[in-house]
This record gives C-alpha cells, structure tokens and sequence, in this order.
C-alpha cells in the first residue's frame, strides 16, 4: 500500500464536522464519519493522474458541499461519490450501510458520470445536459455534487493530457457554467469559468489578465477612500453594513471586453463596492444615502429586490458618478441575499429547509412559500419533456431556452413570467398556459397593439387576446417563436392534424 502521508485524517475529518455543525447542529455526524473512513478505505492506495492520493479529490468535494451548507446525507454522498465507479464496491453495499437515499444521491453521480464520451460531440453535450436537468429535477443534491466534483476536477486538470484538458474545460463553459448561472449560483459560476478559461482560450487569458492587472491595483487604493467615504456617510446615519470591493470575475470580464471594444474604460463594474446590510429597509437607506452624495446614471440603476432576476438573484444595483467624478457600480444587499447569490439554488435549498422545520404539511402547503424560480424552472422543463417527449428537436429547443440570456416580463396583473431573450407574445401565451397559447390571436405590450412576432422586453406588461375560434397554433408561428414549450405545442398540434 502506498503512503497516504499528505491527507492528515484527523484534521480533515474533524474539519469538515465543525463546520457542518455550525450551520447545521441537528445533523447526524456518525454518518460523515463513517462514509469518510469508508471511502478512505475504498479508495487505499489509489492515486489520482496527478499523483496525489485519490481520496483527496472526494475529500476535497465534500468540503465545497460544506461552504454550500448542504445537509449531511449530500456530504456523505460527496465522499463516496467516485467510490462505485473506481472500486469494486456496489451500490447496494452502500445502500445497506448509509440507506436508500445516500445510496440514489452516490448513483445519480455515477449516471452522470458514465457518460464520458460516449456520443459525438454535438450529441453527448446535448445528451449531457437532458440527463443533468432529470437529475437535478428528481433531487437538486445529485447536481450540487457533481458541480462540486467537476470544481476539483478543474483544479487538478493541469496533470491530463492536453486534449482531455481541452474537452473537460469546454465542456464546463458550454453546461456546467451556464447550469451553476441559471441555478443563482454565482460564486461557482464564477469559479468554474476562471478555472476553464485559460484552456480553452490561452492567449486570450493571457491577454485579459495582463491587461487588467494594472488597473485593479490602481483601482485598489481608490476604492479604499470610496470605502471610507461610505462607512462614515453610513455610520452618521446608524446603519450598520459591511463594505468589500468585489473584482469581476476574469472570463466574465473577457467576455464583456468582446462587446466593449476590448476597451476597459466602458467597463464599470470591473470592481463592484458590495453593501451588505441586516434588513430590506437598510437597502433601500443606504441607495437613498449613495445618491445623496453622488449622482447616479439613472438607466443603470436596478431594483432586484422588488424585481428578482429569473434566477431569483436580488440585490440594489446602482453606478454612480463617484469620487474624482469616476463611475464605479454598487450593489446593495442582505446577508441572506449574498448568500443566495454566490450560493443560489444551494442557500434557497438551506433556508427553505430551515424555515420548514418544526411546520406541518399542512402549514407548508398554505402558507410556505420559497423563491425556487431557479427550482421551478428545473421542473418545468422535465414535465414538458415528458409531454413532447424524448427526441432530438426538443432537445436542441432545451438548450437555447435554459442557456440563453433571460428577461422577466409582466401580466396585467404584475405576475412575473421568465423567458428567455427574443420571446415573443406566443412564447409568452404558452408560458401562462397552453390554451391561451393555442387560441392567442393578437398581444398588447404596454398598451399597445403589437404584432405576435415582436421581440417582447424586459420589464414589458404584455396582455394575450384570444379568440374562442381559434383552437389550434398557427404553423408560421414556428418561425419566430423560441421557448421550448411553445415550439413543442405548435409541433404537436401540426402532427396531430397531418
Ligand atoms: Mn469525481
């Protein structure tokens, strides 16, 4: 057996129960503790490409779990998670030893897993992406996991040969990136797509990251004085906040200089000023208080809290013509805000849970409500692939409608419906429902008669006119429509009526 010296056990293991304890003090430990011995034990002497010893790699998957603040059958999950595919222990022993649920939460992971590169490249993302979206439909942890397991992947890729590095980093820009987004979860996001980038576009990295250094070092010091600025203007008027400086991420800013002119001077928010406040009320305080010293451009400030992007992200954002006259973005938020926002789906998972304690099922059903829009959406999109069923064009449609950029749009009735950029009246009529879809025959936006190809816009008031005549989709409709379940139903009904 080789010498398993670099993983010290008792820190490790005794890390990762302090911490889960902290946020979650009813948590069962004994089930940590003893996926952790066995998966050490499983794994042995096995090494990782890099050299290290395997079990790092679960070890170090469970611990970004942990900053998740998941709960303990999803970290005992973490730990096993590669225990099936690269030991001879079956999932059934698993089941035996930490029940049913760890064990479909270790065999999701491996479903998901099994894939690798089995279909043509076209195929096998698009393939990769329905399996995730099922997954992640049935139990949100199976994707958590597997998040937090392709994170340590990327931090070890540099031991693989190149073209699997390649492979690996694209494929993590084209699904698991753009999944962590729509889920709110920024902070991964982020991460994943930094870690990515400088495989697949090296010189391009190369580039940003030369170019931008020497601004946020002299963004540095300027934003001290800002900082100060702030405190005191806050402190005068009994707010209690905390102030951090927050640099965009490399990738993010990469793509950003590609519709900028490669110009770094039309980038404001290269370093966003965070303000995170105790209540909504604050929120509101400190923007009053942030534009009582410094003007803002008034088309760039945005409510996310009354209005919370489809993601279900909120924050105040507001870029103000600051101190020298220099323009620099805030964002305003609670603590459990910016928790949701870097953790998204993750926090919205942990505080729902939090709230529906001590609830009866009957409390939870009247009264208990959580923004999932992330969740809901994750939903919407297995139930409609059920009806459409499981073939090539709905999935293509799947991809465009979950990785496309996305607006909110509003009933006459202030109802918030997501869709994704370039939707159109029909797109949002089989949003509200599919009758109204199949017998919308004119839209008003904000008003006005509009033709039901027009590109809706964020923020539009947008009514459906229907007609009791009207009983099937129009076949042209294909041509402009964009959301998968409106292309699905106007499919359907054309099939229904060769
Ligand atoms: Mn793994």
């Amino acid at each position: 057996m080789m010498p398993l010296k670099t993983i010290d056990d008792q820190k490790s293991l005794n890390d990762l129960l302090e911490k889960v304890k902290s946020y979650r003090p009813q948590a069962d430990l004994e089930l940590i503790k003893k996926a952790y011995s066995f998966a050490r034990q499983a794994h042995g002497g096995q090494l990782r490409f890099n050299g290290n010893p395997f079990f790092k790699h679960p070890l170090k998957t469970a611990k970004t779990l942990v900053e998740l603040r998941v709960d303990e059958k999803a970290i005992a999950a973490a730990l096993l998670h590669d225990v099936c595919e690269d030991t001879q222990t079956s999932l059934k022993v698993i089941q035996k030893m930490f029940g049913k649920e760890v064990a479909f939460l270790v065999e999701g992971v491996t479903k998901l897993t099994d894939l690798k590169f089995q279909l043509g490249k076209e195929d096998y993302l698009v393939e990769n992406l329905r399996r995730m979206i099922l997954a992640m439909a049935k139990d949100i942890r199976v994707l958590l996991i597997k998040l937090a397991d392709r994170l340590n992947n990327l931090e070890t890729l540099e031991a693989l040969p190149l073209e699997k590095q390649k492979t690996i980093a694209q494929e993590t820009l084209e699904i698991y990136a753009p999944l962590a987004q729509r889920l709110g979860m920024g902070g991964m996001k982020g991460v994943l797509e930094d870690l990515a980038f400088p495989y697949v576009y090296p010189k391009e990295h190369t580039w940003v990251k030369l170019y931008s250094r020497p601004r946020y070092r002299e963004m540095e010091d300027y934003l001290k004085r800002v900082k100060r600025v702030v405190n005191k203007a806050l402190d005068k008027a009994g707010v209690e906040a905390e102030i951090h400086a927050r640099g965009k991420h490399l990738f993010s800013l990469y793509k950003k200089l590609l519709v900028k002119d490669k110009n770094l001077d039309k980038i404001y928010d290269l370093v966003a000023m965070r303000v995170i406040v105790k209540t909504v009320e604050e929120c509101y305080t400190v923007l009053g208080i942030i534009h009582k010293m410094w003007k803002p451009l008034l088309a760039m400030v945005k409510d996310y809290i009354a209005l919370p992007k489809p993601n279900g992200y909120r924050s105040l954002h507001t870029t103000v013509f600051c101190l020298d006259g220099r323009i620099v973005e805030f964002q305003i938020r609670t603590r459990q805000m910016h928790a949701e926002a870097e953790n998204g789906i993750a926090a919205h998972w942990y505080y729902s849970e939090q709230k529906a304690k001590g609830k009866s099922e009957k409390e939870l059903k009247a009264g208990f409500k959580v923004p999932l829009d992330a969740f809901s959406w994750v939903k919407r999109l297995s139930s409609w692939q059920k009806e459409i069923g499981d073939n090539s064009e709905f999935l293509e449609d799947l991809k465009i409608d979950a990785f496309s950029d996305r607006i909110f749009v509003l009933t006459p009735k202030g109802e918030v419906v997501d869709l994704p950029d370039n939707s159109t009246p029909v797109d949002f009529a089989y949003a509200i429902h599919t009758e109204i879809g199949d017998s919308c025959v004119g839209a008003k936006v904000n008003g006005k008669l509009v033709e039901l190809s027009h590109h809706l816009q964020n923020q539009d008031i947008v009514e459906i006119l229907t007609s009791k005549q009207q009983k099937k989709p129009k076949h042209d409709w294909l041509k402009f429509v964009v959301t998968t379940h409106a292309k699905g139903a106007v499919r359907k009904a054309l099939k229904e009526s060769d």
